[in-house]
Order: structure tokens, then C-alpha cells, then sequence
């Protein structure tokens, strides 16, 4: 034969050597079906950002932990709300205002007819959100933020099951299933009569003070503001009956948002409210402190805040508490105001979530603080798109990569959507493609989204990818067996958890 045939014949034998070889390796290893979902959302991504939304949309992304509800609605909605309302609209300031005498003023218009004027509609929209917002010298994306809560405020506080449906229908639609909702009950008539008590800078005794002079009459409407608007929420989405909307299977808590840029006599009020709020209502889960972090007052009395809350905390060790700290950029405040609110928010404040954390490279020693939250599993709620509209700090200037290499639990949320005009899947797109994160990557920060909510009981997880004995061999079910089931029983968050394993089970089947 001649040696090129020979050649030819020894080159297909070992051709289907291999070929034998390769579908044997293939027998033994095939890929799971996470490894598969893997493949996909790789080439998803390859695909580009569209492609990696649809992908992301669909997956169970957990629980948003850090929402201010107000700040989740559309402006669509505010204007619909003001309309019904009967309030008018500031063509200048483009604000709502109420009308006077049923009337609206020269220069301004009944929100109803808002809508037949697009040019108006539009504008309110802009005014509303952060659409089509430009900065401009004396005009700062973070002025703008923040003013828009000014503008579109007004409205009846009848509409908040309306918001509330709002939000957990979105998150539904994004397989979500989770939410902790931060808003502000009416808290005046505590704050008055703090006022009027004196400041005291014993807080323990303040506390005392205040009790002693019926504070606790105010609980109960504070306690109803958030209970009924849940059910009355529930009931436009017809939870439990055979028409129950995609919302019903949102599990929704709050946390009690005090506004810290009071004086510290209404701080305190409201610090003292929500503790006490939270104490005897399930559905309040924590408390959290907002308002821009470099006003004037938020600045001055920081530290006197987390004292307030340390106080406190002694006296209800058992509500959970999250701190927006380090929602700062250099140059936003002097170089010293960058120093120390993480870490004071951590270890005086309590905090066992960080909203932000952005600015923790300028705090002192950051590499110990980093270190302290990773051993103290103090999670930080990341929220990108707000943290570039607001602080105009994204990509590296960001520390999103160093807490991942510190192993300082994170969570992708949203802040305020509705200003921000995105949801949680736009989220997860930015981290996806501004990291370069693998899926195994997210699939993490989903599972800690559940982990580090506030919801009582004991973790399913034992330690990393290894459940309690009991669910063992379980997970990816839909519904538990034996002990497994005995011991979700007596756990919200371990259900939740449960829930978001039997979510990632059907959405890889998939694949
Ligand atoms: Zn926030």
C-alpha cells in the first residue's frame, strides 16, 4: 500500500480513537444543569447586554432589600394619583401643590389635565425622575435625586396599596420574591412631643421620659399605617382567591425609615417609634435612617445618631437594623466626613446591612473595616445605577470588587427605581457586564439577597452550598418532605430560601 493510503487510513483510525474517547469522556461528564445555565448566560453575554436582560429577567434574582417605596414608583403613577387627588401642578417649579379653595392658582394647572398636555406631561416626568437629566453647572445629579422626592410629593397616603402593588408586581415579573419596603409612618405628633419633653442626651432615660408621657399612643397608628395598607395591597391583587395576581407571591416586609435630617429631638422620636414599631408588628422588620448622608444636619449629628441607636438597641436587641452609610463622595463633604460613618454604622450603630458603603476606601484603616464586616457578615445592599445618578461614581471607582475579594456579603438593589427609571434586572445587567461576573456569581448575591433579609429564623444554609441535615438531598423540590418540612415550619427565612432553590430548579431545568 502505498504510505500516503497507509498514512490516510492510520489518520482515520486515530480520528475515531478520539472521536470513541471524547464520547466516552462525554458519557461520564455531563454537563449539570447549572453548568448549563452557565453556558447560556455565557453566551448571553457574548450576545450582548439585551440579550443578557432577557436572560437575567427570567432568572430568580431573590429579594431587593433596599427599596424606599416612594421612590419605586413611576412618575406615571404619581401623576394619575394627583389627578384623582384633585391637586394642581406648579407649571415653574413643576411640582404638585395643593389647590386652594378647590381652585388652582395663576401658574398652575388641575393635575387632571396633565394628561392631555403632553408637553407638560413630559416635563413632570423629567422633574419626577432622573429622565433625560443632564447635569448642568449648579444643577448636580444628585441635587436632582433628590429634589424629585419634593416634586412628586403631595399626593394621599391612601394610595400607598397602590405602590405597594406596584412594586411586587414588578419584582414578580422579574422572578423576584421578596421585598423589604422602607417607608415613613406620620410621626409628628411623636416627634412634638419629644420636643417639648427637652433633649436629653441620656437616651435610655429620654426613652423613660417619653413613655412616661403616653409616647406609646402613637404606636398603634403607626403599627396600622403599615398593616393596613399590606392587606388593603393584597386585596387589589386578589391574594388567596382563584385570581390572585403574580404580586401574591411576593412576600413583602418593611422597615421603618426615619428621616434624619430633623432636629434631634424628631430623630429620636422617630428612632424610638420604630424600634417600638417593630417590636410588636411581624410585618416591620427593622428600622433604617435615610436622607441625603452630606446634609447639613445629617453630617453634624451623625454620630449622635448611632449613639441614639446603640442606646436603643440595648433596650430592643432583637429589631434588625440597616444604616445608609458611605453614600458619599470625596469632594462631597470635607476629607474628614469621609472617615468614619461605615465604621461607626457597624460597630455603634449596630448595623447588620450597609445601604451603599461606596466611599469605605477613604474611611480610616479600610482594610481592617473591610475585614471587620466580612467576620461580622455585615452585608452591603449595592445600588449602582443610583450610585452614578447621585454620586457619579461607577466602574472602578466603585468598591463593588473589594468587598467581593474581602468576602464582605453583597446584595444588588434597587434604591429607587421609579427616579431612577430601572428595575432589579437592569441592576443585575450592570454588575454583570461592568464586573464581569459569571453567573455562579450572581446566583450568590441572589442567595444572600434571602440569607441577610430580616426575616425570623434559622438559615437552610449550614455553611456555603451545604444545607441543614435535615433538607438534605432536598432542595430544588417544590415541597419539603419529612423533618425537611418540620423544620421550614418554623422558619420564614429558611421557606424562602427553600422557595429560591425550587426557583433556580425550574429556571435551570430550562436549559
Ligand atoms: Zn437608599
Amino acid at each position: 500500500m502505498h504510505w500516503a493510503r497507509r498514512c490516510q487510513l492510520l489518520t482515520a483510525c486515530l480520528l475515531f480513537a478520539s472521536i470513541a474517547h471524547a464520547q466516552a469522556a462525554r458519557a461520564v461528564r455531563v454537563p449539570d444543569a447549572e453548568e448549563r445555565t452557565s453556558r447560556a448566560f455565557d453566551a448571553a453575554r457574548k450576545q450582548g447586554p439585551l440579550a443578557l436582560r432577557a436572560f437575567l429577567y427570567a432568572m430568580p434574582k431573590g429579594g431587593d432589600l433596599h427599596v424606599h417605596l416612594s421612590g419605586a414608583v413611576y412618575a406615571e403613577s404619581f401623576i394619575r394619583a394627583a389627578g384623582e387627588d384633585g391637586l394642581c401642578v406648579d407649571t415653574e417649579k413643576l411640582a404638585f401643590v395643593r389647590s386652594k379653595q378647590g381652585s388652582c392658582e395663576t401658574g398652575e394647572v388641575p393635575a387632571t389635565e396633565v394628561p392631555q398636555n403632553q408637553k407638560l406631561y413630559d416635563r413632570l416626568i423629567d422633574s419626577f425622575s432622573m429622565r433625560s437629566f443632564v447635569p448642568v453647572t449648579g444643577g448636580s445629579g444628585h441635587d436632582h435625586f433628590f429634589d424629585t422626592f419634593d416634586n412628586f410629593g403631595g399626593t394621599s397616603k391612601n394610595h400607598t396599596p397602590e405602590w405597594i402593588d406596584e412594586v411586587a408586581s414588578r419584582a414578580a415579573a422579574q422572578n423576584e420574591q421578596y421585598l423589604e419596603l422602607m417607608e415613613t409612618p406620620d410621626f409628628k405628633p411623636a416627634a412634638v412631643l419629644a420636643a417639648k419633653t427637652g433633649f436629653n442626651a441620656n437616651f435610655a432615660q429620654y426613652r423613660e421620659q417619653l413613655l412616661a408621657a403616653g409616647f406609646r399612643n402613637f404606636v398603634p397608628a403607626a403599627r396600622a399605617f403599615f398593616d393596613d395598607a399590606d392587606k388593603a395591597a393584597r386585596e387589589r391583587e386578589h391574594c388567596g382567591q382563584a385570581n390572585a395576581q403574580p404580586a401574591c407571591r411576593i412576600q413583602v416586609r418593611y422597615i421603618y425609615q426615619v428621616l434624619r435630617g430633623l432636629p434631634k429631638e424628631a430623630v429620636f422620636a422617630q428612632i424610638l417609634l420604630g424600634f417600638e414599631v417593630a417590636s410588636v408588628d411581624p410585618s416591620v422588620v427593622g428600622i433604617n435612617l435615610v436622607q441625603p448622608e452630606d446634609c447639613y444636619v445629617c453630617m453634624r449629628d451623625y454620630q449622635l445618631h448611632m449613639q441614639m441607636i446603640s442606646a436603643l438597641h440595648a433596650i430592643y436587641p432583637k429589631v434588625h437594623i440597616a444604616l445608609h452609610a458611605g453614600e458619599l463622595a470625596p469632594g462631597m463633604v470635607p476629607p474628614d466626613g469621609l472617615k468614619f460613618h461605615i465604621r461607626s454604622a457597624v460597630e455603634t450603630g449596630h448595623a447588620e446591612r450597609i445601604g451603599h458603603g461606596v466611599d469605605i476606601m477613604y474611611e480610616d484603616r479600610p482594610y481592617e473595616l473591610l475585614n471587620e464586616m466580612a467576620e461580622k457578615h455585615v452585608l452591603v445592599e449595592i445600588n449602582l445605577t443610583s450610585n452614578d445618578v447621585i454620586l457619579n461614581i461607577k466602574g472602578e471607582d466603585h468598591p463593588f470588587l473589594l468587598y467581593r475579594k474581602y468576602r464582605v456579603p453583597i446584595a444588588l438593589s434597587t434604591d429607587d427605581e421609579g427616579v431612577s427609571r430601572i428595575d432589579l434586572t437592569h441592576e443585575y445587567v450592570r454588575a454583570a457586564v461592568t464586573y464581569s461576573l459569571s453567573y455562579r456569581d450572581l446566583k450568590q448575591m441572589a442567595r444572600a439577597s434571602i440569607e441577610y433579609s430580616f426575616l425570623p429564623g434559622a438559615d437552610l444554609w449550614q455553611k456555603t452550598d451545604q444545607p441543614v441535615a435535615q433538607c438534605r438531598n432536598q432542595l430544588g423540590r417544590e415541597t419539603p418532605l419529612g423533618i425537611c418540612a418540620d423544620f421550614l415550619r418554623s422558619s420564614e427565612k429558611a421557606q424562602q430560601e427553600w422557595e429560591l432553590e425550587w426557583r433556580f430548579h425550574q429556571f435551570e431545568a430550562s436549559y
